[in-house]
């Protein structure tokens, strides 16, 4: 078994043949096997999705198996209601036994530590070792704590913690802010884009301060934002924030995080002024997953996966499909549990096509909704539809479709919540 391989042998393995379907550069299927197999790595929005759907669109005839070290999923998307104590835990997570009860996915407890593309083998942490005839790799993202001067202690110990992946730091979070006196400051650095999920941050700003308005109203939310302005409905959000919060909340622009003292909560920037925080959530930026890394596939920057949108396999690895927030994303496309959900859909029938030596759907279409809530009464989305544009081989946007809320409104809180249940559900259920 070849753990690692460097870029070049990786490229190598795509020489390696396989038949080429007419319309893009995706595999195609020469192997003859009767019940292919196909192990899914990640159990987030794209792998739960891509094992659910192998198996629905396949009939059952591909042996599909999930590979997630997590018993239960815990979902990011509503995850800062968990920060403003209205939800818990316990709301957002869901168990994977449907996906083996209903659909038949082997469902394996356990992390990928390795693969070969050209052997077409995996090793799981234990040591056991996977044949695939196709591998889908979901394995979202890693934070880069390193990036920020200080930032992987004073995580590790919980003094200053990120919370970007639902779960213990999540409600580490909220307490951290149930704790901070009235008066304190909580402060969130916003990494420069791209970042999983645009608005996120902006929505975690507003929902602290409506926490703080009701429950410690001499507090004070500070962002803290790389980016030059608000990356995500940018104009809603401001005007959210002046009709509802005036001086509680402040926004500052071009503030590129460096260092962080654990110490004295004072985080450090390129160029501005420190700044003392009672609460201080470090968003650091983000890459590819680990394995995604290790395996050389993440070719853009060292960070994203580069692959073809007419199938989402990977520019390097043939048979290796990528989906999810690990790849470098088509223009205007944003890294959201929708879009990685879409993705499977697409790589999935691109799989099936490639097995059953069928052309692949020349026009997938993606289609994504951000909801993001301003407060616990009022919600907002921004939707866009993309198209895949053979001649340029990657989606654009659709003209006129899609757009954003007029303004933050309480049904939009509503629609929220069975956002995410539907997501959940067609994952899952
Ligand atoms: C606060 C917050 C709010 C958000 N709100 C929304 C929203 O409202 N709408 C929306 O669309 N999106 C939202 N998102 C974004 C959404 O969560 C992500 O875009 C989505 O989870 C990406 O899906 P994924 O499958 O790529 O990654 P993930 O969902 O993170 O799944 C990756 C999985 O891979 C597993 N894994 C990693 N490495 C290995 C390995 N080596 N072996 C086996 N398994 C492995 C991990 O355990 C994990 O379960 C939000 C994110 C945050 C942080």
């Amino acid at each position: 078994m070849v753990p690692l391989m460097n870029r070049r042998q990786v490229m190598l393995s795509l020489g390696a043949g396989g038949m080429v379907t007419a319309l893009t550069g995706c595999s195609g299927w020469q192997t003859g096997r009767s019940r292919p197999r196909v192990v899914v790595v990640g159990g987030g929005c794209a792998g739960a999705t891509a094992a659910k759907y192998l198996r629905m669109w396949s009939d059952g005839t591909i042996e599909v198996t999930l590979i997630e070290p997590n018993h239960h999923y815990v979902s990011s998307p509503l995850s800062n209601r968990v920060i403003d104590g209205e939800l818990g835990l316990a709301d957002l997570t869901r168990s994977y036994e449907p996906l083996a009860r209903r659909h038949g996915v082997r469902i394996i407890v356990d992390r990928v530590v390795s693969f070969d593309p050209i052997a077409k083998r995996l090793r799981l942490s234990q040591g056991d070792e996977l044949r695939y005839d196709k591998l889908v790799l979901a394995p979202g993202i890693d934070p880069q704590f390193e990036a920020i001067d200080g930032l992987a202690a004073a995580h590790a110990d919980g003094r200053i913690l990120a919370a970007w992946a639902a779960g213990p730091d999540t409600a580490g979070l909220h307490a951290q802010l149930r704790a901070m006196p009235d008066g304190g400051v909580f402060a969130i650095t916003v990494p420069e884009a791209p970042y999983r999920c645009p608005p996120a941050p902006y929505e975690r700003a507003s929902l602290v301060a409506a926490y703080l308005k009701r429950y410690k109203p001499r507090s004070k939310v500070l962002v803290l934002d790389a980016n030059q302005d608000v990356v995500a409905m940018g104009s809603l959000f401001k005007k959210a924030w002046q009709d509802r919060y005036g001086n509680l909340l402040e926004y500052r622009n071009h503030h590129q995080a460096v260092g962080v003292d654990a110490g004295t909560l004072t985080v450090r920037f390129e160029v501005q002024e420190d700044v003392r925080a009672d609460v201080l959530n470090v968003l650091p930026p983000v890459r590819a997953g680990r394995l995604a890394r290790d395996a050389g596939l993440a070719n853009i920057n060292s960070r994203w996966c580069e692959v073809d949108f007419a199938c989402f396999e990977s520019k390097l690895a043939k048979d290796v499909y990528i989906i999810g927030d690990a790849i470098q994303a088509a223009p205007k496309m944003p890294k959201s549990g929708h879009l990685a959900n879409g993705h499977a859909k697409v790589a999935v029938a691109a799989i099936i096509a490639s097995l059953r030596q069928r052309p692949l759907d020349p026009h997938p279409m993606l289609t994504n909704t951000c909801y993001s809530l301003v407060s616990p009464f009022a919600g907002m989305h921004s939707a866009a539809v993309y198209g895949y544009v053979a001649a340029h081989r990657t989606f654009e946007s659709v003209a006129d479709a899609g757009g954003v809320s007029a303004e933050p409104n309480e049904a939009e809180v509503t629609e929220a919540l069975a956002w995410a249940k539907n997501l959940w559900t067609d994952m899952l259920g």
